[in-house]
């Protein structure tokens, strides 16, 4: 079995999944950040416009103290 890495780092790679569970590539301790960086800018994009909107609505009280 081969499992090093293809960035040439020798390491074992492990398969990395985005915040869906979706799988993206292999990677190992060395070029993790790199290739996840790519995926990264895109995902987090998602989870930023999620998060306000799931506040709006828990945080109804708020909202409520305007109309005083
Ligand atoms: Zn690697």
């Amino acid at each position: 079995m081969n499992n090093e890495c293809r960035c040439g780092s020798g390491k074992q790679h492990r398969n990395a999944y985005d915040g869906y569970g979706i799988y993206l590539c292999k990677v190992c301790d060395e070029c993790e950040n790199k290739k996840l960086s790519a995926y990264r800018s895109d995902i987090m994009d998602r989870y930023d416009a999620d998060e306000p909107i799931d506040s709006d609505y828990s945080d109804g009280s708020d909202g409520y103290r305007e109309w005083n």
